[in-house]
C-alpha cells in the first residue's frame, strides 16, 4: 500500500501547514480538537505532531467487539472506595475526578482510579451494536501505564446510582463542582464482571497507545431521560469505531 501511504504523507504534511497557523490553538497551546466538522476525529491526527497516533497509530480505541477469542482469564480485581465528589466539564466530557485510594488489580499489577467520564453514545459497539452511554474508569500504575475500564450504558430503568452526579452535572466547558456528597464508582458497575480484553489507545488526542483496555460485557441499565441529559450537555462526543488490524480481543469465560 505505498501509494495509499504517500498520499497519507502529503495529506499530513498540508494538515500541519495549515495548523502551524495555531488559529484554533486553545490557551494551553493544544490544538483545539471537536467532535465534528474540520477539527473532528478523523483529522485530529493531522492537527499536530502531538497527536500524530490519531492517525497513524495502528492499536487505535474505540473499536466494534466481534469474534473475541475465548480465554479463561484471571478476574479483574475492583477495590474501589467512595470519593467526595469532584466533577468538571472540560469541553470535552464530564469528568469525575477521584480521590487517591482506590485501584483495580490486572495482570499482577495495581492501577489506581484517576477518574471517570462519560461518552454518548457508546465508543466501543459489540458486534455493531451501539450502546446510550458509556463510562471510562480511568486507571495508572506508577510507571503511569494505563487501564481503562469501559462500561456500556443501555437504555432502560432509571438507575438510582447516578442520581448524586446527574445532580451536579457541569453544564459549561470549564465549569468545576465541588460537592459535599460522596460517590463510589463501585455502585456505577454491573454485578457481574466478565469482560473483554484488548490493547488500545486513548479514544481523544493525543491518542496514545498502549492501554489496557477492559471493557464489561453486562451493561448497566440507564432511564432515556438520565441519558438525555449528560446528551444534552456533551451532544456527541464518540469517536468512530478504529480498525482492529492484528490486534485480537480476549474474553473471560469465566462466570463471575
Ligand atoms: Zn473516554
Amino acid at each position: 500500500m505505498r501509494f495509499g501511504r504517500s498520499i497519507m504523507a502529503i495529506a499530513l504534511s498540508v494538515g500541519m501547514g495549515l495548523c502551524f497557523s495555531y488559529a484554533n490553538a486553545s490557551e494551553t497551546g493544544h490544538p483545539h480538537w471537536t467532535y465534528e466538522g474540520e477539527h473532528g476525529p478523523e483529522h485530529w491526527g493531522k492537527m499536530s505532531e502531538e497527536f500524530k497516533a490519531c492517525g497513524e497509530g495502528k492499536q487505535q480505541s474505540p473499536i466494534d467487539i466481534s469474534g473475541a477469542e475465548n480465554l479463561d482469564l484471571p478476574d479483574i480485581e475492583f477495590n474501589y472506595k467512595p470519593t467526595q465528589l469532584n466533577i468538571l466539564n472540560n469541553g470535552h466530557t464530564v469528568q469525575v475526578v477521584y480521590d487517591k485510594g482506590s485501584s483495580i488489580k490486572v495482570d499482577g499489577q495495581d492501577y489506581q482510579l484517576v477518574q471517570f467520564h462519560f461518552h454518548t453514545p457508546s465508543e466501543h459497539t459489540i458486534g455493531g451494536k451501539s450502546f446510550g452511554n458509556e463510562i471510562h474508569l480511568v486507571h495508572k500504575n506508577d510507571k503511569g501505564e494505563l487501564a481503562v475500564v469501559g462500561v456500556l450504558i443501555e437504555k432502560g430503568n432509571e438507575n438510582p446510582a447516578f442520581n448524586e452526579i446527574w445532580a451536579n452535572l457541569p453544564q459549561k466547558a470549564d465549569e468545576k463542582k465541588e460537592v459535599k456528597v460522596t460517590v463510589n464508582a463501585e455502585s456505577l458497575l454491573p454485578a457481574t464482571r466478565s469482560f473483554y480484553r484488548y490493547s488500545g489507545s486513548l479514544t481523544t488526542p493525543p491518542c496514545s497507545e498502549s492501554v489496557k483496555w477492559i471493557v464489561l460485557k453486562t451493561p448497566v441499565p440507564m432511564s432515556e431521560a438520565q441519558i438525555n441529559r449528560i446528551q444534552a450537555i456533551m451532544k456527541h462526543n464518540n469517536r468512530p469505531v478504529q480498525p482492529l488490524n492484528e490486534r485480537k480481543v480476549t474474553v473471560d469465560t469465566a462466570t463471575h
